[in-house]
């Protein structure tokens, strides 16, 4: 049994077959062609462009209707680089000039823009790399008839272990049959990394080797939630991984009849459970689970899907989107928070910063781009004529920069009055309490907002200097860390003084054994990933705020977050011991 570990991009846990796919890039030999044949090469060169290209629209529009508007995106630029001129001119001018063959020239070219995205500083367009690999592929597939491995032709179950997988590859998997993703190579916000979150298909990448540590046909379990992939487990490991999945698709059916039951605690308190959501498609998925309302919704994740910036209209008709599909429900929208490990297209996040987490990322680049704040601010403000909306912007520092965040959003409100567009004047203004510095000051904010959102996965990285994306130091990134719960604490009573609505919408909210804990500390609101809903549900309907209040006095005296956590996982599991009990849960 070998443990690798490595980033989870989307979570899950499965146990199945490896299936491993060969190296992404391998090489064609260098073939030549005598010069009587090189029009006939051309010729073979051109029917395998317009093939290719006849493949990305149909793989677009097949993603447009499984994945929606927003994925099939993607393969926009796909199209528009098999068009580029000069990519074609360069193919021909290979096969004119070299006399090699149609799959040699577009092998090499390939292999050369490859290596220019590669070196590229940006890092949005490094990722993009892989964009150049899957019409490599495809091109390659048409010329020789090798067509690239269509993972839909996959017999049985399996997770699938590759070097890389290319969007193409990963927008078309089949869910029911594909278990996981792991890879060697890969970033938090590549493509494939946000299709496989969008189908809900648990992945891990940046395994570094994984290709070589597997053979098809291993037995390995992916366990995305702690981003580890276990390399045929011993009896013991898969016992008790079996049970867990065993539990939680148990659960999952019980929970199910939960959706349309409300989130209240045997005292009758009702705690509003919202969903963080990245596009408007999630949405109707939220809503069966049995969240009310979206409580964050990550716009920038437009931006990351889209090869350039999205026009106003784009942005207006997704939020609009979301609005419909909430059909009167509330929708807290979150300014673009670009930058750091939210990689987009455009020259406006920097390119090189030795702290990209502390440096010039979400309001802080919106602040100094003014086009692109004012392009959303006006896009959401528009969509607001259309429902119930609150705007929420990220990572606020300190009271300088919110208000300079509201002038501008009051100089968009003015232009659209000038222009007489409708939009809702009273929309409610609030921001992601996620630094320090803001919950510090959370009893100065308060008086200038309309409500918090705790942004506890930031606020846990930024309170203990730990890189939440850092594999190496993740034991030290705790929810339980006694500094964390004392801000959660401060932004809390601070939001009750000024009679503000306060929620959290970190990953913290998310995790059943800490739902006790944000209870008792006052918390009515949650905002969490879709698929935890049920479960947060059932904690909630299990316990009353009295008891909750207690075990939150108990908390407040700990000095170190393992008796935090320890202590609030066994109060989780005296209130529903037939769920919490077994050793997965105690690590
Ligand atoms: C957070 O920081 O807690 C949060 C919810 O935002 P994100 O994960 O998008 O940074
Ligand atoms: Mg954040």
């Amino acid at each position: 049994m070998r443990i690798k570990k490595g980033i989870p991009v989307s979570p899950g846990v499965a146990i199945c077959r490896a299936v491993v796919l060969d190296a992404i890039d391998a090489p064609i030999p260098r073939r030549s062609v005598p010069s009587s044949q090189i029009p006939a090469e051309l010729e073979r060169l051109n029917q395998a462009l317009a093939r290719s290209e006849k493949d990305i629209q149909l793989q677009r529009q097949q993603a447009e209707a499984k994945l929606g508007a927003e994925m099939a995106k993607i393969f926009d630029s796909h199209v528009g680089l098999i068009r580029d001129k000069s990519l074609i001119d360069q193919f021909h001018l290979m096969i004119e000039k070299e006399k090699v063959t149609a799959e040699y020239a577009v092998y090499w070219v390939m292999q050369h823009q490859a290596k220019l995205f590669r070196q590229m500083e940006n890092r949005y367009m490094r990722e993009r790399v892989l964009d150049i690999w899957d019409l490599e592929r495809r091109i390659i597939g048409h010329l020789i008839g090798n067509h690239q491995t269509t993972l839909s032709e996959l017999q049985g179950e399996a997770i699938i272990i590759a070097h890389d997988l290319t969007p193409s590859q990963t927008a078309s998997l089949d869910r029911r049959r594909i278990k996981g993703i792991a890879t060697d190579a890969g970033g938090r916000t590549s493509h494939t990394a946000i299709l496989a979150h969008a189908q809900s298909i648990p992945a891990i990448v940046g395994l570094e080797d994984i290709t070589s540590q597997v053979s098809t046909g291993d037995t390995l379990i992916i366990d995305a939630n702690n981003g580890q992939v276990i390399i045929n487990p011993d009896a013991a490991e898969l016992l008790e991984y079996r049970q867990y999945i065993e539990r939680m698709d148990l659960l999952g059916t019980d929970l199910d009849e939960l959706a349309t039951l409300p989130a209240q605690t045997v005292d009758g308190t009702l705690i509003n459970l919202y969903a963080n959501i990245e596009f408007p498609v999630e949405i109707d998925g939220a809503l069966a689970k049995g969240a009310t309302g979206v409580g964050l919704y990550r716009t920038e994740f437009l931006f990351m899907a889209s090869e350039t910036e999205p026009s106003q209209e784009l942005q207006y008709q997704n939020y609009l989107e979301a609005i419909k599909r909430l059909d009167g429900r509330p929708l807290t929208i979150r300014t673009l928070d670009l930058g750091a490990d939210k990689l987009a297209p455009g020259d406006y996040i920097p390119a090189q910063e030795n702290n990209p987490f502390l440096g010039c990322r979400s309001i802080r680049l919106c602040l100094q781009n003014l086009k692109l704040f004012k392009t959303q601010l006006r896009a959401i403000l528009r969509a607001s004529a259309s429902g119930p909306m609150r705007i929420m912007f990220p990572l606020i520092s300190s009271i300088m920069e919110l208000r300079q965040a509201k002038m501008i959003l009051s100089d968009v409100m003015e232009d659209l009055e000038d222009e007489g567009l409708p939009f809702d004047r009273k929309i409610p203004v609030g921001i992601m309490v996620e630094v320090p510095s803001a919950a510090i000051q959370a009893k100065t904010l308060a008086k200038e907002v309309d409500f918090f959102s705790i942004g506890t996965n930031d606020l846990i990285q930024y309170t203990i200097a730990v890189d939440r994306g850092n594999e190496r130091i993740a034991s030290l990134y705790s929810s339980g860390h006694p500094a964390v719960i004392q801000l959660v604490k401060d932004i809390v009573r601070a939001a009750n003084r000024a009679k503000i609505e306060v929620s959290i919408c970190g990953e913290m909210a998310g995790e059943p054994e800490f739902v006790m804990l944000l209870l008792g500390l006052g918390l009515r609101s949650l905002s969490i990933t879709p698929p935890a809903v049920p479960e947060v549900k059932r904690v909630i309907r299990s316990v009353s705020i009295s008891q909750c209040q207690r075990l939150a006095r108990k908390v407040g005296a700990m000095e170190s977050d393992r008796e935090v956590i320890n202590f609030v996982r066994d109060e989780l599991r005296k209130v529903l011991p037939e769920i919490y009990r077994d050793r997965r849960f105690e690590s």
